[in-house]
């Protein structure tokens, strides 16, 4: 008697157990579909947002290629006119830290540059110098503000970079053209109008570098690029004037594609001079 009780105590048990399971189940259920049917709804409601510079971002990280041991050039892609695009900047090395030379197309790519700084080189940015007022080159100065990391520019590009909203780097390279960087330095050079009207040059006189930017194209360029605020006449008057400061310049890097030597400068005028003829 006492065993077919507690048969029928356990049977009883086992069915009270598997109610609470089935009815804990259906609870599951009910829920998981309202709150699926609710994320369905929120998402038709509210579209994803799509940023342009997701695509190239995502597939291209940041391109690190070594020109002298202590300078390399960073390699951003961007998106301009729905075309993905190259951008060349610099980052030198120094015992004391790194100065970056243009910031990549966008504040998160300019994060990644910093982080790629700290773990590739294992140095801290010193300063930022942006060399005119265009998205290749100045996005990131607001991440460089947000670190407390000083960026410079000519008073000319931080008038525009504010009014194109890119920041407010310290417009200190009208007045002070060389900046020390631990056993190095760095000197600014604005040799005028050309791609557009605030571009400077950067030379590095520890390595022969000089840095044109957006003022000196690559040798493989068949055409001059955004030439919108060009200044089509003096552009190569202002090219005239940094071949003759810097003659000794061993690597110079463009802007855009792949760095080489004097001659892209001369290529430059080549091209000036076909577009004008
Ligand atoms: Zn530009």
């Amino acid at each position: 008697m006492d065993s077919a009780r507690t048969r029928y105590t356990q049977t009883f048990l086992s069915l009270q157990a598997q109610i609470r399971f089935y009815f804990l189940f259906l609870t599951f259920c009910l829920g998981f579909s309202f709150s699926h049917c609710h994320f369905h709804k929120d998402s038709d409601r509210i579209p994803a947002p799509v940023s342009p510079e997701l695509g190239p971002q995502k597939t291209n990280p940041i391109e690190w290629i070594k020109i002298k041991e202590s300078v390399w050039m960073h390699r951003s892609y961007g998106e301009s006119g729905g075309k993905v695009y190259p951008a060349n900047g610099l980052v030198i090395l120094t015992n004391k830290g790194a100065v970056v030379i243009d910031t990549p197309w966008t504040e998160s790519q300019t994060e990644e540059l910093f982080s790629d700084i700290q773990s590739k080189f294992q140095k801290q940015v010193l300063y930022g110098i942006v060399t005119h007022a265009h998205n290749d080159r100045i996005s990131g100065v607001p991440f460089f503000q947000k670190q407390n990391i000083p960026v410079y520019s000519t008073n000319l590009t931080a008038k525009l970079a504010k009014e194109r909203g890119f920041g407010n780097p310290n417009p200190i390279l009208d007045i002070q053209t060389r900046l020390g960087a631990g056993n190095q330095s760095v000197e600014v050079f604005y040799p005028g109008h050309g791609h557009s009207v605030d571009n400077i040059v950067v030379w590095l006189p520890d390595t022969h570098i000089l840095f044109g930017g957006c003022l000196v194209k690559s040798l493989d360029a068949k055409d001059l690029g955004y030439i919108q605020e060009a200044n089509m006449e003096e552009w190569e008057i202002s090219l005239k004037k940094v071949l003759a400061r810097y003659p000794d310049a061993e690597v110079v890097v463009p802007g855009h594609g792949d760095w080489g030597k004097l001659d892209l400068l001369r290529h430059t005028i080549r091209l000036l001079v076909a577009a004008n003829n």
